[in-house]
């Protein structure tokens, strides 16, 4: 089920014959490149087969002849501890993830952890060992990158020094615990944001008995790092309110998976009316009330360019490099330094779609051929994808 805490070095890894080569910049999404070279983890080339320095690899790959993508960020998800989620009594929800292509996971605060302490000694706490505990372990070798504690009323800027110093980077949303006042919300994620701690806000209906309400006012006011689920969690704004949020607000625009699908669709036309299709991010804000799903990111890629009318090769840049710009990750990028962290996938077999690229524009989603995190293979053939109708193989 589970794997590894410490990443083994991956050596030299040459990866060949690569079909379809996806950056994951929005700007340029595909690359006229075959190879890929990898060096313990990190890309060291990206180029045509000819002008890379191929010699004496440790692995190689022939991708034989399918699509290479940065792996997807899941930019929204609540882990708790270890591949287990209380909230539907699941386990191995990572690793199965990991078979959808998902290669790093940002926690939005480990709020299912049941009995989760309110009071900000207990919180801090829980926040630290939750990023100390999945920075040593990591299922199917996905980065979650946890630790995101949830805004209690009371909180002080010391409060967010503390956790900062303590290696805290993430806000859970806010929102989701006491403070929901746009004045209070705004005062604390400005002092997160001093200390270097990234923010995102709760929008929508509540999303269990007991959260409430976040309305644009709120959070236009708070002004957190990231507008999150602006299509709800589960439930959505009007659509007015959520076309004004793209446009007063400079901030990341976050759609889940689950979330109200036509305000999704929505959200997206209205970023890119408005000229800012670099600020798409996606997530799935699983496990939810409807379940774990390992591949909703592949879903909601196929789904915006299915009905959103967004070109696939763009799609894949909302789950990829945005995220990673946006969020300061060294992964999502097809580009020498970044982590060598990639999906290989191919049509799924029998799609309507003659070309990859074309089947998710149809609807349907990819078949994951492999998974790579760090130069290291975790997964061949998907256990969870329709079957790639090509797969890469190690020579
Ligand atoms: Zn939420």
């Amino acid at each position: 089920m589970a794997q590894a805490a410490a990443t083994p070095a991956s050596g030299k890894v040459v990866i060949r014959n690569v079909g379809l080569m996806l950056s994951g910049d929005i700007d340029q999404p595909i690359l006229q490149a075959d190879t890929i070279v990898i060096d313990d983890g990190l890309i060291t080339a990206v180029g045509k087969e000819a002008d890379c320095d191929i010699s004496q690899p440790n692995v190689v790959i022939d991708a034989r002849a399918t699509c290479v993508c940065p792996g997807l960020i899941d930019s929204h998800v609540h882990p708790v501890f270890g591949d287990w989620t209380p909230r539907q009594n699941q386990l191995g929800w990572i690793d199965s993830t990991m078979n959808g292509g998902v290669t790093t996971m940002i926690s939005a605060g480990e709020v299912h952890l049941p009995g989760r302490p309110k009071d900000i000694v207990g919180l801090k706490a829980l926040a630290i060992t939750a990023q100390r505990a999945f920075d040593a372990f990591r299922p199917g070798g996905v980065k979650v990158l946890a630790g995101a504690p949830v805004l209690e009323k009371g909180m002080v800027e010391q409060d967010f020094e503390d956790l900062a110093k303590s290696g805290v980077k993430l806000l859970g949303e806010v929102g989701l615990g006491s403070v929901k006042a746009g004045e209070e919300a705004h005062r604390m994620v400005a002092w997160a944001r001093k200390h270097g701690i990234q923010s995102t806000i709760h929008t929508g209906g509540p999303s269990i008995p007991g959260s409430g309400l976040i309305d644009k006012d709120v959070v236009l006011e708070a002004d957190a790092d990231i507008i999150g689920h602006i299509n709800g969690g589960h439930t959505a704004l009007p659509l007015a309110h959520v076309c004004e949020l793209c446009e007063k607000s400079t901030r990341g625009i976050e759609i889940v998976h689950n979330g109200n699908e036509r305000i999704a669709i929505e959200a997206a036309r209205a970023a890119i009316a408005l000229k800012c299709p670099h600020r798409i991010i996606l997530g799935t804000d699983g496990p939810a009330g409807s379940g774990v799903q390992p591949l909703g990111i592949l879903r909601m890629i196929a789904l915006l360019s299915s009905l959103g009318g967004v070109p696939a090769e763009q799609a894949f840049c909302f789950a990829t490099g945005n995220t990673a710009r946006m969020r300061n990750l060294n992964c999502g990028l097809m580009e020498p330094g970044r982590a060598a962290d990639f999906v290989f996938m191919d049509r799924a077999q029998h799609t309507a779609g003659r070309t990859l690229l074309e089947s998710v524009q149809l609807g349907d989603i990819p078949g994951v051929g492999m998974v790579m995190i760090d130069g290291i293979v975790r997964c061949g053939r998907s256990r969870n994808t329709p079957p790639a109708t090509e797969i890469p193989v190690v020579l």
